[in-house]
């Protein structure tokens, strides 16, 4: 009923009125950024947001007028304004919300976290480039991300998740995609970024990490089928289930990738390089690649390349494995092949052997590599999981393990929550400690029916 919402939408002194570039409300210019100073005068009752910093504010009873200074450049101008009520908190950045109805609790919860994720991701990324953040009541359902502000429906901003989910994600969107702006003609990184780093770390920080990169895995396998599929170069902006597990899945395993392959100091340094050298500048993976390649201190054009100019993932395959009885014990031969069409990635996949009569596993600490690594343990022998291995061929390689013990089974899947990456069990430990403990009483749950697509960053 596209006629009917799209009703709703229309500007009304009852509802409100948003003002995006494509009315062409003021002089565009094509690509290039802007700095502004807007001042508007609106009906009694009337609030009008902006960008920037709110310089004057007055209401009697012929209206308001209000004036918004932004001297960060900016890539378009937004207004927003209706009937609403203000909330603000004083602090280093201000926060305020504008209701549709009074709602002073309502507006003190969202008050009361913004300071604290502004302040999280400070310490994460780098200053927070704007004055205010604010808190907008949409009145239809929207996650909208402005610099400096977030427009949110009624229903959104009321459901209780939303204040640990959805809004630290359009508050980090200040970095990604409203800070550092994305060039869309070379993929859209930001959301992906965003994800990462509010979605999932806030899921990590609270014991979830695994099972959201599993989910997140598993939207992959279930609707990226095939024709659907896309190179992260191609992301714009998601339009579908299979979109969103591409443009934000996808993308958000790329950097948990990088992360474990850096570690948690590297991939912070990269960020805050990133952050600083590109800031209300757009920027493409290739920026990201050099930002990670100077953290990493070697070139890492190639691990960019197979995930981000390509389409589709690895697929792996446990082919022969056999266990042959030696004087000492028992020696393991395992082989792992691509399966994918394709040439082969170079990729690392954790290993673990899981020992007759012994609880846990035993985890290989190395990377496969093309000739095989051996794997050695005095344990007795159980199982093999193929939860980790090294391997740039395409027909594979071998593993050998040496065991005191005949080996039992082996199998694959249990237990394998990441895609194929470099580095170890806890190499991320450090990350998710920031700005532990916030949210702690939020519930997690699916947000995807309240999302929907503004032409900047959106949830
Ligand atoms: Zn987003």
């Amino acid at each position: 009923m596209p006629g009917a919402s799209e009703r709703r939408r229309e500007p009304s002194p009852r509802r409100g009125s948003i003002w995006p570039e494509s009315t062409f409300w003021y002089p565009w210019f094509d690509g290039g950024r802007i700095t502004f100073t807007v001042e508007v005068q609106s009906p009694k009752g009337w609030e009008v947001i902006s960008q920037g910093e709110r310089k004057s504010h007055q209401r009697d009873e012929s209206g308001s007028a209000v004036r918004w200074e932004s001297p960060e450049p900016q890539e378009e101008i937004f207004l927003v304004g209706g009937p609403l009520t203000e909330y603000r908190k004083a602090g280093p950045v201000e926060a305020m919300a504008f209701l549709r109805k009074p709602d002073p609790e309502l507006a003190e919860k969202y008050l009361g976290v913004t300071g604290q994720y502004i302040e999280m991701y400070q310490k994460l990324i780098g200053p927070y480039p704007y004055k205010k953040f604010a808190l907008v009541e949409n009145y239809w359902e929207t996650g909208y991300g402005m610099p400096s502000f977030t427009l949110l429906g009624a229903q959104v901003i009321r459901l209780p998740f939303i204040l640990h989910s959805s809004y630290p994600h359009e508050i980090l969107h200040n970095w990604w995609g409203n800070g550092v702006y994305v060039d869309f003609q070379s993929g859209n990184w930001s959301e992906g970024l965003t994800a990462y780093l509010a979605d999932h770390l806030i899921s990590e920080q609270r014991g979830k990490g695994a099972e959201a990169r599993r989910a997140s895995l598993q939207k992959y396998a279930d609707y990226v089928a095939e024709g659907k599929d896309f190179p992260l170069t191609a992301f714009r902006g998601r339009h579908s289930a299979a979109s969103e597990a591409v443009g934000y899945g996808k993308t958000l395993m790329l950097f948990h990738m990088l992360r474990r392959q850096l570690g948690d100091d590297l991939f912070v340094r990269a960020l805050q390089k990133f952050y600083r050298d590109h800031r209300f500048k757009r920027a493409g993976f290739a920026d990201l690649q050099r930002a990670f390649s100077a953290a990493a201190g070697k070139d890492l054009q190639s691990e960019f390349d197979q995930w981000v100019t390509r389409a589709g993932a690895p697929a792996l395959r446990v082919g022969e494995t056999t266990a042959k009885e030696e004087e000492n014990g028992f020696l393991l031969t395992v082989t792992l092949e691509q399966i994918q069409a394709g040439p082969p990635y170079r990729l690392s996949v954790p290993i673990a052997v899981t020992l007759e009569g012994q609880e846990g596993s035993i985890r290989s600490p190395s990377t496969w590599t093309r000739s095989g690594r051996p794997f050695r343990s005095l344990s007795r022998p159980g199982r093999f999981d193929s939860t980790s291995i090294r391997s740039s061929t395409s027909s594979g390689g071998s593993i050998e393990t040496k065991f005191p013990r005949s080996l039992i089974c082996l199998r694959r899947g249990e237990g394998v929550d990441d895609p194929p990456i470099v580095g170890v069990e806890g190499a991320a430990r450090g990350l998710s400690s920031i700005g532990r403990g916030l949210g702690k009483n939020a519930v997690d749950g699916d947000r995807n029916q309240t999302r929907q697509r503004a032409r900047g960053p959106s949830l």
